[in-house]
């Protein structure tokens, strides 16, 4: 196994090669400065979308969600708890498909709130409904033999 990952950088796109030991530092973007993996989680757009999910070579959750669906929102803590739970383990992320249907429609999520676990570039494992952070990071480990 390498001793880096190359992760994108949801704000500016660039890509940056973070030693697995300086993980846990909560690096930052080697272009703009913001942080890459600190335990929060990102808002994506339709660009970062892409790169996240085609080039990050850590394993990223992604939560499509609508603000005008209920359990989406109840969700919303517990999925933070589990991105500081996961950290330097995972990137947890959050998708609005009011505005990226085009998004939700090419990942073929057919129901919100619907979590895609990606690693390498590839779908792994998907998980739909609210759940709780226990049942989010236990989902994510057990995908990631961890
Ligand atoms: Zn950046």
């Amino acid at each position: 196994m390498s001793d880096a990952v190359k992760l994108a950088c949801a704000t500016c796109g660039q890509m940056n090669r973070v030693p697995l030991v300086k993980l846990a530092e909560g690096p930052k973007c080697g272009a703009c400065g913001d942080p890459l993996a600190d335990g929060k989680v990102i808002e994506l757009d339709a660009r970062a979308h892409d790169k996240t999910t085609r080039a990050d070579e850590m394993p990223l959750l992604v939560d499509y969600w609508a603000p005008w669906c209920g359990p989406c929102r109840m969700m919303a803590p517990e999925f933070a708890k589990a991105a500081m739970s996961l950290k330097g383990r995972a990137r947890l992320a959050k998708l609005n498909t009011e505005d990226h249907p085009e998004i939700a429609s090419r990942a073929r999520i057919q129901g919100i709130p619907a979590l895609v676990l990606y690693a390498k570039g590839r779908e792994i494992a998907r998980l739909s409904g609210a759940r709780p952070a226990s049942e989010i990071v236990s989902f994510v480990q057990g995908r990631l033999g961890a």
